[in-house]
């Protein structure tokens, strides 16, 4: 300390200039002793300045310390932290190394322990946070406020001993001076001591040293308490800096805490990153190893199967090895053996050779003769088939020509007969005995017994009674069939009422007559020509009654029909509003025919007695058409069941049934007429002397073919009846003659019936014969010769007049 020590100055100058009186003395040595309780007082002020310093050093020693600590702790931490960060910047580089396990269980190892030492650092620091700050609540501030009052008080004191001492002279005043001087001087290092801490206990030397001098005065108690000020505000400061730095360790402690969080996040990261490295690692390595084991299995396998293979090669290449030179072995004998063969072989090769060089020549020589055979032949078989062509043509010819012949002969209007059974309705008694009795040997003849006399008649064929449906059918069908030719056919069921026409053309439903059966055949036939034609076939169902045609199947069944030529000049008839349904099937026809019936029935109330009266018509055409020529036909079948034949009028009807009578007596005078007209050739044939011949005209004219099948009665009241018939029947089939004689014949038909009807009187076969007889040039006919063999054989004989 180089701090002069005014105060010995300043008594020493005392003493040496001397006091001024006696009386100042008193005074003195009262301010000398103030002085020395000052001096007590400051000694005392500075002890506790002393220990105040001390505890002020020594808490900034323990902040010093403990801030140190924490700086090289922040300082290892940081040190730490980039060790890690190079290490998870390594293990980035690095990614899934070998290691990886070992740096992550390293890495969390260092992680605990870091955690660890920052929650201690914070622990730390929130026990200095805890810790009251130095100044302004703490003991010592007040300590120093008391003191600060006390030196107030002492300033005070000091004031009043300054204005005593003012009092004292210029000495005193030189004294204040210096200590004015000395104050400066404090003042100056004690702001040299606010930058040091180190230069607070000098200062506070310097004034212990002043204060020392200022024992005797006054003024050094106030810069003391002037000094004490000053450091208060300095360790103040000095509070303020460690609180500041204090403050900056935390933030710092904070960053060090975010890094450390992001580093955290960084483990986790690379943690989760490793944990899949390691799963695909190990899925790899497991892979892997079934792969291998795999591959060590096929290797086995295959070495197995190699070393097999080898051992069965060799096995076989040993066997095989033995079997040739077996087999050499045998060659080689063989080949000693087959030299001499092969020396024949090479012969016979040689000769074959030869052979096949001149074999084109022999087989070009053999081709010329074959084909000359062969031709020939052909020539021979063309000739033959020229001839047996020319053979089949003219056979064909003459197939026609007899076939046309025969037609010719058969005649195109043919009469059949046909005898009803006796029925219940016939009654008992010798009026219902048999009278028809038939030759054995001749199926044409039939002999009937009237009134006692056996008259025989010869038709084209008679069914007795026995004969069925399907045997009357049988001789019709062809008529049928070649309806389908395109020709037209007329079927007439001619007889007394009662002698079973609507039988034989209707039949029953079990045993169905002609139109059933025609139309059944028709649909047949037709069926198995479908492959060649188309056809169709229509139905119409009309009557004829008292000379009005009616349409059975028409909306309007009472509605007259007429007759009209066709409007083309071909010269056809047509009927205008005649019903025509077309049929394709059996149940068709059954569903016509009911209609029919069900329209006549609704029309006449008793449909029996009718229906005898009136001539029923079903009319079928066939219209056909040639699929490969287009060819087109027509045929027309008619089937009629004619009104009774019943002589009415000599029964002496009157009114409506003898008029009934007249029209069906004329209309199937009529048909006799028109038949025998065609039959015998005739220029002019009288189709309209009635509604059915003008109706029927297309069909009898031409190459038509007609059957008239005669029904007759085979008991003994209808023996009357049944001759008419029978002469009728005759007539009209026997009216096959030459031109002379055919109006003869004509004339002879017409007035035989009129006499018949008026007179009773028969025309006798004889005559019949005497008229075919005189014919010259015309061909006998086929009945007049039967009959004569059979009145020559005693069979028949004539017929009474
Ligand atoms: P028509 O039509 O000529 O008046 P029917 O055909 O009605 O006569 O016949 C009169 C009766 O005679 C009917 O009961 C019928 O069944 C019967 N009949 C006619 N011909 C035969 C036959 N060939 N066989 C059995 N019964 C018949
Ligand atoms: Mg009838």
């Amino acid at each position: 300390m180089n701090v002069e020590k005014p105060g010995g100055r300043l008594f020493g100058s005392g003493k040496c200039s001397g006091l001024p009186g006696a009386r100042q003395l008193p005074m003195i040595q009262k301010m000398v002793e103030s002085m020395s309780q000052l001096q007590e007082e400051k000694g005392r002020l500075q002890e506790q300045l002393m220990a105040l310093q001390k505890k002020l050093a020594l808490r900034e020693n323990d902040q010093q310390a403990v801030s140190t600590q924490l700086q090289a702790q922040v300082e290892n931490l940081k040190e730490k932290l980039i060790g890690q960060v190079q290490e998870v910047n390594r293990l980035r580089s690095e990614l899934g190394g070998t290691d990886l396990e070992k740096h992550r269980d390293l890495l969390m190892v260092e992680n605990e322990r870091l955690r660890q030492d920052m929650k201690r650092c914070e622990a730390e620091l929130q026990e200095l946070r805890a810790r009251p700050p130095p100044c302004p609540d703490c003991e010592h501030s007040k300590e120093s406020a008391q003191l600060r009052e006390k030196l107030a008080q002492l300033q005070v004191e000091t004031e009043e001993h300054k204005g005593r001492l003012a009092e004292l002279g210029l000495e005193v005043q030189q004294k204040t001076n210096r200590l004015a001087e000395v104050e400066l001087r404090l003042k100056d290092s004690l702001a040299e001591k606010a930058e040091e801490e180190e230069r607070l206990s000098r200062r506070l030397r310097d004034s212990q040293e002043t204060i020392a001098t200022l024992k005797a005065q006054p003024q050094p108690v106030k810069y003391i308490i002037k000094t004490v000020e000053v450091d208060s505000s300095k360790t103040k400061q000095a509070l303020c800096e460690t609180q500041a730095r204090n403050q900056y360790l935390q933030e710092q402690v904070g960053m060090q805490r975010q890094v450390l969080k992001e580093m955290e996040q960084q483990l986790q990261n690379s943690q989760q990153t490793t944990a899949q490295l390691k799963a695909q690692i190990m899925m790899y390595e497991s892979e892997l190893e079934r792969a291998h084991g795999q591959m060590l299995e096929e290797m086995q396998t295959m070495e197995e199967d190699k070393n097999r293979a080898i051992e069965e090669a060799f096995a076989r290449a040993q066997v095989e090895m033995k079997a040739v030179h077996e087999n050499l072995a045998g060659v080689r004998t063989n080949l000693l053996t087959l030299q001499p063969a092969l020396r024949t072989l090479t012969n016979d090769y040689n000769g074959l050779k030869r052979q096949v060089r001149d074999f084109p020549l022999l087989l070009q020589e053999a081709l010329r003769s074959a084909r000359a055979e062969i031709g020939q032949a052909i020539e021979e078989v063309n000739t033959t088939n020229r001839e047996l062509l020319r053979k089949y043509r003219r056979e064909l010819q003459l197939r026609k020509k007899c076939h046309n012949e025969l037609v010719r002969l058969k005649g195109n209007i043919r009469v059949i007969g046909r005898v009803r059974p006796i029925t219940k309705e016939d009654g008992d008694g010798p009026e219902a005995s048999n009278a028809v009795t038939f030759d054995s040997d001749d199926d044409a003849v039939i002999h009937l017994l009237h009134k006692g006399k056996p008259v025989s008649f010869e038709l084209d064929k008679v069914f007795p009674p026995h004969a069925t449906q399907q045997d009357v059918f049988q001789e019709v069908q062809a008529l049928i069939t070649s309806c389908i030719d395109g020709y037209n056919v007329c079927i007439f069921a001619y007889g007394q009422t009662g002698a079973g026409k609507t039988y034989t053309m209707e039949g029953t439903i079990e045993n169905p007559g002609i139109n059933q059966r025609a139309l059944r055949l028709l649909f047949s036939e037709v069926q198995e020509k479908a492959s060649d034609w188309e056809y169709a076939i229509t139905v119409s169902v009309a009557e004829i009654y008292n000379e009005a045609l009616r349409d059975l199947l028409g909306k309007e069944p009472q509605e007259k029909l007429e007759i009209k030529l066709c409007p083309d000049g071909s010269g056809q008839l047509y009927v205008p509003g005649l019903t025509e349904f077309k049929v394709q099937s059996v149940e068709d026809i059954n569903r016509v025919f009911e209609f029919g019936h069900t329209n006549r029935t609704t029309e006449y109330t008793n449909l029996n007695e009718h229906s005898s009266r009136s001539h029923a018509l079903l009319i079928i055409t066939v219209r056909g058409t040639d699929y490969s020529t287009g060819l087109r036909t027509t045929g027309k079948l008619n089937l009629v069941d004619l009104a009774g034949s019943e002589r009415v009028g000599k029964s002496g009807a009157e009114g409506s049934r003898l008029r009934e009578a007249q029209y069906i007596n004329k209309s199937l005078s009529a048909l006799g007429d028109v038949i025998s007209a065609l039959r015998s050739r005739q220029g002019h044939v009288p189709f309209r002397n009635s509604k059915l011949t003008y109706l029927l005209q297309d069909s009898l004219s031409g190459d038509s073919k007609t059957l008239m099948l005669v029904q007759v009665s085979p008991v003994e009241k209808n023996t009357s009846e049944t001759l008419c018939s029978l002469k009728f029947a005759e007539r009209v089939r026997s009216v096959e003659l030459g031109p002379g004689s055919r109006r003869a014949e004509l004339m002879s038909w017409s007035s035989q019936e009129h006499l018949e009807f008026e007179g009773g009187s028969v025309q006798t076969p004889s005559s019949t014969r005497s008229y075919s007889s005189s014919s010259s040039g015309a061909p006998i006919s086929r009945s007049s010769s039967i009959r004569r063999k059979l009145q020559t054989s005693g069979k028949t004989k004539p017929v009474p007049v």
